[in-house]
């Protein structure tokens, strides 16, 4: 008789967006004529930059002919792509990131729920609430959780996203090995600033801990001093992994690329108190379980860099800023208590009250999806989220029926 991993058995058992999918398909069963405008989850609307749909034509002609043709490629990515990475992203920011610490992959989800696998089975893991779904369930499956009691997992240290701190949590009173942070934030679209990361990285180098740091909507940041990487901060490469991803700064959800930064001073310790470096650690995993994300999607990638490409994707991300100023701006018209909005593609909503039936009244009353809080965890109660990935069209009509609705 096999066993199964049990630990899949601790999981809460419906997914977000599986029972948001599942309320909207019956409401639009019963009513087949609402147009229902959805602003629920994260996925992008605009096409490709034309730089990156004419570089990944190149890299399709490349394969194309038996001179240029590409096989099984570094499982790191390719040079060219880790390159324009440290040389854009890192040292045009004063950062010092080589390429040899960049790990290309096909996406920030699965380097996020995947670098776990480097740590001991019995650390203490923080993780913000409300949080992107992923870095909680992953770990539950790798049994380094409790059962979940009242929406919330034994053994994990709950880092709450309340009014009170801004939406930024509270260094813990205790000490934890592995910390979650993301910012700007999903679902809340805060952002923190300078000071509160490095205060971060301050306990984190004091206790010997890590910091997963997911940047993956570092390119909406248009506030100035607000810190696009973890890196900004003194000491965070002894002490930080950091996520990016090209799925929102370039439209990327269904080409998938994204990568992840390990930095050669990186150190975890064995139980004898012996430091490891994670980097060829990182090396040996992917080598080993990854076998590099397609060359074609990786010319694509690397068009961004280019002049032209900054441009494009910059007016793409400017677009939905200007979504999200709207839906924003007609919210707090509207009276409620708006967090992020700005330097973020998301709108948290205080709504006052159970936010799964606010998530219900926008569906049935404005036919409008959005994303109840609750969904997030248990600080997210009380909150919806509104995403600003849509053609202008839609936000505007979907503003107005949530106005007449709310007003
Ligand atoms: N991290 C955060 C915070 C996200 O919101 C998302 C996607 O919604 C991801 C990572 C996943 O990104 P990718 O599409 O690169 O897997």
């Amino acid at each position: 008789m096999i066993k199964v991993n049990e630990n899949y058995m601790k999981i809460q058992a419906s997914y977000l967006f599986a029972e948001i999918a599942h309320r909207v398909s019956a409401y639009q069963e019963a009513n087949p004529d609402a147009k229902i405008i959805r602003l629920g989850i994260g996925d992008v609307t605009e096409p490709l930059a034309p730089v990156v749909v004419a570089a990944m034509h190149k890299g399709v002609d490349d394969e194309a002919a038996r001179e240029s043709f590409r096989g099984y490629g570094p499982e790191q990515g390719y040079a060219f792509l880790r390159e324009a990475i440290a040389e854009n992203d890192f040292k045009a920011r004063g950062i010092d990131i080589s390429a040899s610490e960049i790990f290309v992959s096909d996406g920030a989800k699965c380097d996020t729920a995947n670098i776990q696998e480097l740590f001991g089975d019995d650390i203490t893991i923080a993780v913000p609430d409300p949080v992107y779904p992923v870095y909680v369930d992953t770990n539950v499956m790798a049994g380094r959780t409790g059962v979940a009691e009242n929406g919330r997992y034994g053994k994990l240290v709950y880092l709450d996203s309340t009014k009170e701190n801004g939406f930024v949590p509270n260094i813990p009173s205790e000490k934890v090995d592995l910390i979650y942070l993301c910012f700007p934030n999903n679902p809340t679209g805060a952002t923190a600033t300078k000071e509160q990361l490095q205060a971060w990285v301050d306990y984190a180098k004091a206790n010997k801990s890590i910091i997963l740091f997911d940047a993956a909507y570092e390119a909406f940041i248009r506030t100035p001093g607000i810190p696009h990487s973890i890196y900004e901060c003194d000491g965070a490469k002894e002490c930080a992994i950091e996520f990016r991803s090209f799925s929102k700064t370039a439209g990327f959800t269904g080409v998938r690329c994204g990568y992840t930064v390990v930095p050669e001073a990186l150190m975890a310790y064995t139980k004898d108190g012996e430091a490891v470096a994670l980097r060829p650690m990182w090396t040996r995993r992917q080598t080993t379980k990854f076998n590099g994300c397609s060359y074609i999607t990786q010319c694509g990638a690397a068009a961004i860099y280019t002049e032209e490409g900054k441009a494009q994707i910059k007016a793409t991300i400017d677009f939905y800023l200007e979504n999200a100023k709207l839906i924003k701006t007609a919210l707090t018209d509207l009276g409620f208590d708006v967090v992020g909005g700005s330097d973020s593609p998301y709108i948290w909503v205080n709504v006052k009250g159970d936010s799964w039936g606010f998530f219900d009244k926008l569906l049935k009353e404005a036919n409008v999806v959005t994303t109840p809080g609750a969904g997030f965890g248990k600080a997210g109660e009380g909150y919806i989220r509104i995403s600003a990935f849509n053609s202008r069209a839609n936000v505007e009509e979907a503003i107005k029926r949530i106005s007449k609705v709310l007003a």
